[in-house]
Formats: structure tokens, sequence, C-alpha cells
């Protein structure tokens, strides 16, 4: 068996298991960060339902201007998904529903 060829792939292996564990630690990190965003996220839809609420809904140009404001803010205020992410874009149910 040839000892040198087995020192240089043990070497080999020892420096792609490094690479592999600073990988894992940018993936801790990045995992850390989604979790943090989440939870923030989390919060914020809940501060915008309780918000949404109290809101006169088919009453008057406050109610609409509130609900257009919570739509840019990238919710749905469409009975089909109202106050979840818009994480597809536009949606033609919270769209129609401004401009009835
Ligand atoms: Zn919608």
């Amino acid at each position: 068996m040839d000892k040198q060829s087995l020192f240089v792939q043990v070497a080999n292996m020892e420096e792609r298991i490094g690479e592999l564990y600073v990988e894992l630690g940018t993936l801790k990190q990045k995992i850390q960060e989604l979790i943090e965003e989440n939870q923030r996220l989390e919060q914020e839809t809940e501060r915008l339902r309780a918000a949404a609420k109290d809101l006169p809904l088919a009453q008057g140009s406050e109610g609409l201007d509130n609900l257009n404001r919570i739509y840019q803010e990238g919710f749905h205020i469409c009975n089909v998904k109202y106050g979840s992410l818009r994480t597809e874009g536009e949606c033609l149910f919270c769209l129609s529903f401004l401009h009835k």
C-alpha cells in the first residue's frame, strides 16, 4: 500500500471537512437570520391583522385608503387570503376589491 498517497488522501479529506464545516457555519447563520425574519414578519402580520380588524371595511374612503396601504405593504386584503403575505406578487382578488 502506498503510504504517501494515503496521507495525501487523508489531508485532502481533512481540507474538505474543514470547508464543509465553514459552509455549515454559514448555513446555520442564514437559518438563524431566516428564523428571526420569519418571527418579525409574523409579529408584523399579527399587528396588521389586529389593526385591520378595527377598519371600517366597506365604509368611506379612509377604510379603502388603509386597505390600499396594507396591500402596498405586501399583504392580502381579499377575503381569499386576508392578512397573509403576498409572496406571489399582485393578487387579482385584492385588486378587484380595491377597485370596486
Ligand atoms: Zn389577495
